[in-house]
Formats: C-alpha cells, structure tokens, sequence
C-alpha cells in the first residue's frame, strides 16, 4: 500500500484524509518524516503556500507528498483575509480573535454586501516528482452574529449558498459534501484513481 506524507502538524487533518482516501493508501503525518521539518507561508497566494508546504516534505521521502492551503475570501474587503486567514488578527491569534476582527470589520456593512468564499488548494507531489493542483471554492455569506458550536474557524459566521445554517451548524458530513477541502479532496481523489 503506497504511503502519502501529508505536509500538516495537524493529527486531525491526517484522520479526515485518510478517512477520505480509505485504504488504499496509508496517509502520514510529516511528523513521522521527521519531527524537525517546518516551513514559512511566505508566498502571496494559496498556491505558493501549498507548494512551498509540499516542498518542504519532498527532501525527506521518495513517497508522493499532500499539502494543503486555505481561507475565506471576502468580496467587498478585495479577498481578505485570504493568505492570511489563520492570522487575520495578528501572529498569535485564536480561530476566535480572527473571527471578531471580521465581524468587527464587516460591521455596518449590509447582508446583500457580505458574500465571501472559502477556498482550498492541494498540492500532490508524485513519486516522479510532478507537480499537482487540485481546488475547491465554496461560496457564501458572512452573517452579524456567530452561530453553532461545530467546526473551527471562520465556521460559525459562514453561511453557505443553498443553506441558512452556519458551517458550525452543519455536522462534519454535511459540511465535507460541499466544503472547499471537501471538493479539492473529491478532485484529488478523481485523480488518483484515473492514475491507478
Ligand atoms: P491553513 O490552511 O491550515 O493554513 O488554515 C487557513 C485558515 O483558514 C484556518 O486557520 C481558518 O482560519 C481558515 N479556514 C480554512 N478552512 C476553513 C474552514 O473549513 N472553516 C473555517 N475556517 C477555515
């Protein structure tokens, strides 16, 4: 069975993917490669962040290398937080700080003016050294008030098209069938097995 390092510290991440991927790989934390790889987000898009995750991994395995970026994009703040999602309100911030910083923000701005979007990249380094991007966007609103106790994030003040319930409000199932990570997954996946 072909081993998939996955460039996150993340234990969490690791469960969801394999979860996903099932068993026909075994999917590793890079931890496992060695305790002391890190990497610097320097790069303005999500693509750079993810290659630049990926890339970190690739000196330490001949097995294909995952590495995954994301945020929420919000329309009339031009796609910020984007990059900076998971620092929104400074280098040490909590899901939570990030999270009151845009309510703060986006305070006064009407509902009609509050539409945003997650988005996800993958970066799939293969055994031959080939470069792989998979994307998954999910669009919505960005409420007055957060709701709902699931997830993390951003999740309790999106609310996806279609739904009138916040990500927090959704079960993890729900969220994954129309998430940003839940369609790069599905693309990334839709790859793997045409390759197989
Ligand atoms: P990273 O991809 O691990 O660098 O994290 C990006 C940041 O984007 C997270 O810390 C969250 O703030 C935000 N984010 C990404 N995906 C989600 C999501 O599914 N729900 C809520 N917030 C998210």
């Amino acid at each position: 069975m072909p081993t998939l390092y996955l460039a996150s510290k993340n234990a969490h991440k690791a469960d969801e993917i394999q979860m996903i991927l099932g068993t026909h790989w075994t999917v590793s934390s890079c931890q496992e490669l060695s305790p002391s790889i890190h990497w610097n987000e320097t790069a303005s898009t999500f693509r750079g962040n993810a290659l630049i995750k990926a890339q970190a991994l690739v000196a330490h395995t001949p097995a294909g290398v995952l590495a995954d970026d994301s945020g929420l994009e919000v329309e009339v703040l031009n796609g910020s937080p984007g990059v900076y999602s998971a620092r929104y309100a400074g280098p040490e911030a909590s899901d939570r700080d990030n999270l009151q910083k845009l309510l703060k923000v986006l305070r006064g701005i009407p509902h009609s003016e509050r539409r945003a979007r997650f988005v996800c990249v993958l970066c799939y380094i293969d055994e031959a050294r080939s470069v792989h991007y998979f994307e998954g966007y999910c669009p919505g609103v960005i409420i007055e008030e957060a709701r709902g106790g699931e997830g993390f994030g951003y999740d309790p003040i999106f609310v996806p098209d279609g739904y009138d319930r916040t990500f927090a409000e959704l079960s993890a199932a729900e969220k994954h069938q129309i998430s940003h990570r839940g369609q790069a997954m599905a693309a990334f996946q839709t790859f793997l097995h045409e390759q197989s």
